[in-house]
């Protein structure tokens, strides 16, 4: 059956290769695709990823397409000090993740419920506000240090799981586990804060996570390079100011005389990387990637209307101008 979709699409020229690649890379692996397969998995589409893909291939490649790795390494390497630095924005700002406004949201949904519960060897089966189904809640024991949690249940969103669409599919913590949660506790303990904003601790050490790595990552290498190259001159003078008899000289001279030698291997080396294995198609190096085709133009149209309007006049049109400054000139002399 495969074979006969695949010979309708050889038809067609386009659909041809698009045939190709669909039943290459999407037909054998339905269970990394298909939704139905996807529960629990969270992201519902990859579009983020396609986002971040474009981001690397666009920006931090500039459009190129790269065949060595270090250089592939690099750029994430870049992009990720970036991210580092959003995130530190971010965090300063005190701005709420989408992911963790859902979550508020279905918090204060989750106090208002009016919903029966039975608890069950499992767990709990909790009843539908809208229809007769049960949803069974199930308690993930796992350690999870994450900051996406509810801080009136003291649940983050892996440590419960939900068989409702909300949970199990878009990947949420539903309404269903927060009203468990927050009915689980005592009375006491539950010190509702309202709509308070992340713990103020577990942020700053997240700041400092944050910062400490991009400091480090910035030292050796950007600002150390000149220093180091000062630090390495004042070393060397001082050295050599001390050195008095003809011996220490000679025996300077001699470890010295194999400094250049080794930088200059070193620089070739650099130089003459060996060729990496090759596909059997080979790409120009710093070729241009091929654009992605998109769906609809994001330019602005000018309209011809407003382009006509700040044209000069053509010369019939100046004529007839004149012609009627000429006209009204005159009737107004009669
Ligand atoms: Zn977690
Ligand atoms: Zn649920
Ligand atoms: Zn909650």
């Amino acid at each position: 059956m495969l074979d006969e979709a695949l010979k309708s699409f050889s038809a067609d020229p386009d659909l041809a290769e698009f045939g190709q690649y669909f039943f290459e890379y999407y037909v054998k692996n339905v269970k990394s695709w298909a939704y139905c397969y996807r529960l629990h998995a969270g992201l519902n589409t990859n579009m983020h990823i396609e986002r971040m893909h474009k981001t690397l291939k666009y920006i931090y490649l500039q459009g190129k397409s790269v065949q060595r790795l270090d250089k592939a390494i690099h750029a994430i390497m870049r992009f990720l000090r970036d991210k580092l630095f959003d995130r530190l924005i971010i965090l300063n700002k005190g701005k709420l993740t989408s992911k963790l406004k859902d979550l508020r949201k279905r918090h204060k949904t989750s106090l208002s419920m009016s919903v029966s519960v039975v608890q069950t060897p499992e767990g709990w089966n909790i009843s539908s506000q809208h229809n007769d189904e049960m949803y069974a809640v199930t308690k993930i024991n796992i350690g999870c240090q994450c900051l996406l949690k509810c801080e009136n249940c003291q649940a983050c969103i892996h440590q419960y799981s939900c068989t409702c669409l909300d949970s199990s599919v878009r990947w949420n913590m539903c309404k269903h586990i927060h009203y468990i949660c927050h009915n689980n506790k005592d009375k006491s303990s539950l010190l509702c804060q309202g709509d308070n904003e992340l713990d103020i601790h577990e942020l700053s050490s997240e700041k400092d996570v944050i910062v400490d790595e991009l400091r480090t990552r910035n030292s050796p290498l950007r600002i150390g390079m000149n220093d180091r190259r000062q630090a390495l001159k004042l070393k060397l003078n001082a050295m050599i100011d001390t050195l008095n008899s003809e011996e220490e000289i000679q025996a300077f001279e001699k470890l010295f005389a194999s400094v250049k030698p080794t930088i200059d291997a070193i620089r070739l080396h650099n130089a003459e990387m060996p060729p990496l294995p090759r596909n059997k198609e080979i790409t120009p190096v710093n070729k241009k990637i091929i654009p992605q085709r998109r769906l609809f133009s994001t330019k602005k149209k000018t309209s011809n209307a407003a382009r006509r309007s700040i044209q000069t006049p053509s010369r019939e049109e100046a004529k007839n101008i004149a012609l009627q400054l000429i006209s009204k000139h005159r009737s107004a002399l009669e």
